[in-house]
């Protein structure tokens, strides 16, 4: 891009500069494009400044100076300093801009700090300021950044519409890097979604952006990369996955900044791994170990990366010593900063580490831990476009402990046969001394009752999988069993499928935690089973979903919802906070056979669930009987 099309896009700075060709808005511009090469003008634009500049001038100054630091990212800078200088040019001049600018700059550091709440009340207002001056530009950065606080929050979707926001802007600027790095942060709101193939689509759409600006700018390059690294790693693309890993790493050398090159080693180490390499993987972390302690960092927090690789390249080698040394390394690291979503993973990787040592009291431990924050880390992301992540890790979870649970229980069983045949063999050696008799006796009897203790939580265990641990109502995998198995006899005149939906429930939770949700969602399951009969299929669907399959003849259908809707609202439900009305919607259809009822399941459902969002747009806390299914041979298609 030429040098004019730049300042006509920096309009609202450009304004406050004598021309065009001003040598500070330029090095402004530069500290953007191309950061170390704005850093050799360093010493020029400080003389100039020395000679006199306007205020206007010195703000962009510092304002460059911070942004190359951003880029280089050096351990020994505070960035600081470079706020504080344009606070007192702001100061002095007065200028509203500068006051905006120190504010945004501000909300960064709280980003930094991992203070989110200040950081969005900072960036409101810092938004607020920008529109009464026309500043488009920071109105479109405090977007972007609002963004990346909804992204870690997990607010996806409020997350996309701040990006679109900005997006809007920056178009219509023409401000190709910005759009480049908009464009790659959407691609990672993709990837914490698991959307591969939509994050793949935004990353290519950065990179072609960035081609398009003709910046020369590493720091942003590598992120581009790195993100198109891990998006082919899911998508399965290894080719194009080294490539993205050999470029970060091209690139990183060109950078400062630590933590991009910290990146490149982890991300080449994990390429490795996966392709059965586990020396150059465990050199690529050790190098990334080596770089991240000689160059510090924040609090440690990329040597805890580092450390994480190196424990998994051991984990891989079959050294499980080493792997549990490094992993609570990271781990704690982790803990101390609450970086939720890694120390997850380090309680994932310390369980297997610990079951590859058979130790599996200590592997079911840290299981239980990745178990329980993954799922609070999950519970603000549980909506529905979110749920099937959410469900695809439950049954992770819940298959990994039984299987480890088992594994436990093999390991009791075979060290009580062990001790069973050394008793057999002193049964023999002292087969005359009565009262050893007796004691071994009492003792085979006290085996084998322990023996069968076991083998009956063997049993709990499998039935488990088919319940939903709060409700203890059967969940989504037991109503496809039973579909398959139905009773027939029990529906031979048909049954009705009901969707139940809390009304408003989300305010439980936003207004008395989430354990009052949970108490809603127990009590909830109660009432339910209470109202129909054993026969009848009582199930959580989901969140705050609930279906009912409840034998009965068509001419009973509206009773039995009236039944069900009484049995919730007619007395107040009992929480811990004090006495709520609880009230749901209900949307139902009655279907003629048992026949029918599996073979056309899904579009029963949809007809039902159409039913319920009619109640919700409605006003709620009623049911709607849908009598418009028809049979069709094309609804039976899933
Ligand atoms: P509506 O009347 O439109 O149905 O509004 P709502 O608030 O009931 O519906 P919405 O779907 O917006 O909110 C459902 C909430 O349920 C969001 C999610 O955080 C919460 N949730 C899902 N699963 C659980 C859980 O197991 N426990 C608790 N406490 N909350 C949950
Ligand atoms: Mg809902
Ligand atoms: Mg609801």
């Amino acid at each position: 891009m030429a040098a004019g099309d730049k300042s006509a896009l920096q309009c609202y700075l450009s304004s406050k500069v004598d021309s065009a060709d001003n040598p500070f808005l330029n090095y402004y511009n530069l500290s953007w494009d191309n950061p170390s090469l704005a850093n050799k003008q360093n010493e020029n634009l400080q003389r100039l400044i020395e000679e006199g500049a306007s205020y206007n001038e010195q703000a962009l100054y510092w304002l460059g100076r911070y942004n190359i630091e951003q880029a280089e990212d050096r351990a020994d800078v505070d960035i600081v300093i470079f706020i504080d200088q344009l606070e007192q040019v702001a100061q002095k001049s007065g200028e509203a801009w500068m006051d905006a600018e120190v504010m945004f700059l501000d909300a960064l550091t709280l980003m930094d700090q991992r203070e989110y709440a200040l950081a969005q009340v900072k960036l409101e207002s810092v938004k607020l300021h920008a529109e009464q001056i026309g500043y488009q530009l920071l109105l479109a950065r405090s977007l972007k950044w609002l963004a990346n606080i909804d992204v870690e929050r997990s607010n996806y979707n409020e997350a996309l519409d701040n990006y679109q926001a900005a997006y809007e802007i920056f178009s219509s600027r023409s401000d190709n890097q910005q759009l480049a790095r908009l464009l790659s942060n959407i691609a990672s709101v993709y990837i914490n979604m698991e959307e591969w193939e939509t994050a793949s689509h935004y990353s290519q759409r950065a990179f072609e952006w960035y081609g398009r600006s003709g910046i020369n700018n590493a720091y942003v390059e590598s992120i581009l990369h790195i993100n198109a690294g891990v998006i082919d790693k899911y998508l399965g693309n290894e080719r194009q996955r080294k490539f993205h890993v050999d470029q970060t790493l091209k690139l990183s050398a060109k950078t400062r900044s630590v933590r991009i090159k910290t990146i490149a080693l982890i991300n080449l180490s994990a390429y490795y791994l996966d392709h059965g390499d586990e020396p150059s993987a465990m050199t690529a972390a050790e190098q990334c170990l080596v770089m991240a302690r000689r160059h510090g960092g924040k609090n440690g927090i990329s040597a805890a990366n580092c450390n994480e690789s190196l424990s998994e390249a051991f984990y891989s080698s079959g050294r499980a010593d080493q792997a549990l040394y490094y992993a609570k390394l990271a781990l704690a690291v982790y803990e101390s900063n609450r970086i939720q979503h890694r120390m997850i993973y380090v309680y994932e990787l310390l369980a297997k580490i610990y079951e590859s040592r058979d130790d599996y009291q200590q592997a079911l431990q840290y299981y239980k831990k990745y178990s329980e924050l993954g799922r609070s880390y999950l519970f603000d992301i549980r909506r529905k476009e979110l749920f099937d992540m959410q469900e695809r890790y439950d049954t992770h979870v819940k298959e990994k402990e039984i299987q480890l649970l088992k594994a436990e229980n093999a390991l009791t069983s075979s060290r009580l046969a062990e001790r069973k045949a050394s008793e057999n063999m002193l049964k023999l050696g002292t087969a005359l001394i009565i009262i050893l008799l007796y004691w071994l006796y009492r003792r085979y009897s006290m085996l084998n009752k322990d023996k069968q203790v076991l083998e009956q939580s063997n049993a709990q265990l499998e039935t488990q999988s088919n319940r939903d641990p709060l409700t203890m109502l059967h969940n989504r995998r037991f109503l496809e069993r039973w579909l398959k198995n139905m009773p027939i006899a029990d529906y031979r005149h048909g049954g009705l499928v009901v969707v139940i939906d809390i009304d408003h429930f989300k305010k439980f939770n936003d207004d008395y935690g989430h354990n009052v949700g949970d108490e809603v969602l127990v009590e909830m399951a109660k009432r339910l089973k209470a109202v129909v009969r054993q026969r009848d299929v009582v199930v959580r669907w989901g969140g705050e979903e609930f279906i009912m399959v409840v034998s009965c003849r068509e001419s009973e259908s509206e009773r039995v919802l009236q039944r069900i809707q009484r049995q919730i609202s007619a007395v107040d439900f009992s929480l811990s906070c004090g006495d709520y009305l609880v009230t749901v919607s209900m949307g139902a259809i009655f279907t003629t056979s048992a026949a029918q009822l599996y073979q056309e399941w899904v579009s029963l459902l949809l007809t039902a669930d159409r039913a319920l969002y009619q109640v919700k747009a409605s006003g709620r806390n009623n049911y709607n009987l849908s009598t418009s299914y028809q049979l069709s041979t094309s609804s039976t298609a899933t």
